[in-house]
């Protein structure tokens, strides 16, 4: 088939798989009954299609199925890790985080500091990397919870959670993962990265929008407490009627992420998209380390290059993000850009490009083309130096 148009913006979100549609297409015309209606048949078989999916969530990430919560998304499974912890410990009355968090730790983050809590920004190198010694500084006693993204939405860069999480034991503080960018691609464990909390979106990983979930571990089970009231549901955790269909999308999803050899196919082909951009602009920059990074995040910097006009210009042949889908639409450059040290002129040479386990070759080649002609374009006008 022809390629006519390419998506290259899975980090902000992915199509759903076709497993996932499909399982949960009749799930709106079967399973309508509500989850939590125990006094009728229709009513046990949509719970139970609902816990099965928590299962597959559990099981993506080594967790037990008691263990997760199921959320709107995972902005919304960040606001309960974080709200949902406030004046549990009158001992600890600080929260830490990176300079690169997703706007709903920030924002959230923000929130606390209103309500008398004292919020430490942790520092990114140039390839956005935790500055670990600072980080070490700011874990104590009095602590209450520190809050590192594993992956990161517009860079790629992957935090090492497990180093992270042994300052977090020894001072007996808690941490709370966002892995929305991470599930994609298999590389999520809670007990390897030893984590207390949590959050993932379903459709950062071929799964519907709408649906994410938290994961609470021991540590953390008794002491996080609800951020809206209702009626009971999710452990008491998260009140309202749990959307069956979705739950079926986001589990479906979840059971079928892609094998060790299609993130290496994945990764390669991400890089192989790289070469060919870089024979047409030899200075491109990548932003954020190589290695670790996701395998279908490709941020680059493009010098003396207006992004905002070469994405445009590359519409409708092919969809690329400039810095995350959060940030655009808002005039200030990047805070993740400035945070690994680019100046708001070079942030605004950036562009994200985000690949999935299904892109295929001659997509590579379409988009290498359309890039090839609309840099051509620019060049004869005075936006491109
Ligand atoms: N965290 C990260 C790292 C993300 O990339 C996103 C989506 N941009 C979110 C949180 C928010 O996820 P959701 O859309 O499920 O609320």
């Amino acid at each position: 088939m022809k390629v006519t148009r390419v998506y290259l913006d899975h980090q902000a979100s992915t199509p759903m798989s076709r497993h996932a549609l499909d399982e949960m297409l009749p799930a709106f015309s079967e399973s309508y009954a509500n989850p939590h209606s125990d006094d009728h048949a229709a009513g046990w078989e949509a719970a139970e299609r609902v816990e099965a999916s928590r299962e597959q969530v559990a099981c993506a990430i080594g967790a037990d199925s008691a263990q997760i919560v199921f959320t709107s998304g995972a902005t919304e499974a960040n606001n309960l890790a974080m709200l949902g912890l406030l004046e549990t410990d009158r001992h600890r009355s600080r929260v830490v985080m990176s300079a690169i968090e997703h706007k709903s730790i920030l924002a959230t983050a923000r929130a606390l500091t209103e309500r008398g809590y004292e919020v430490v920004t942790i520092p990114v190198d140039p390839l956005g990397q935790l500055d670990m010694l600072a980080l070490h500084e700011a874990i104590d006693e009095r602590t209450l919870l520190v809050s590192i993204g594993f992956v990161n939405n517009e860079i790629g860069a992957v935090q090492p959670i497990k180093a992270i999480s042994q300052l977090c034991r020894s001072a007996g503080a808690l941490l709370h993962t966002d892995a929305a960018q991470a599930l994609s691609w298999d590389a999520v464990s809670v007990d390897e990265m030893g984590v207390d909390l949590l959050s993932l979106s379903a459709h950062k990983a071929g799964g519907p929008k709408g649906i994410g979930a938290l994961y609470v571990g021991p540590a953390a089970a008794d002491r996080l407490r609800p951020i809206i009231h209702g009626g009971g549901q999710e452990l008491g955790l998260r009140p309202g009627t749990v959307p069956t269909p979705l739950c079926i999308g986001f589990g479906a999803a979840c059971s079928s992420l892609p094998s060790t050899e299609q993130v290496a196919a994945w990764r390669a082909l991400t890089v192989s998209l790289l070469d060919r951009l870089r024979a047409l602009v030899p200075d491109i920059h990548v932003n954020g380390a190589m290695e670790p990074r996701h395998p279908g995040n490709l941020s680059i910097r493009l010098p003396g290059v207006d992004a905002d006009v070469l994405a445009a210009r590359l519409q409708p042949g092919v969809a690329v993000a400039r810095g995350s889908a959060c940030t655009s639409g808002l005039p200030e450059p990047s805070h993740v850009l400035r945070a690994i040290g680019l100046t708001a002129g070079e942030a605004n040479n950036c562009l994200r490009l985000s690949t999935s386990p299904a892109t295929t070759e001659e997509e590579v080649a379409f988009v290498e083309a359309a890039f090839a002609s609309a840099i051509r374009e620019m060049a004869k006008v005075p936006t491109y130096r």
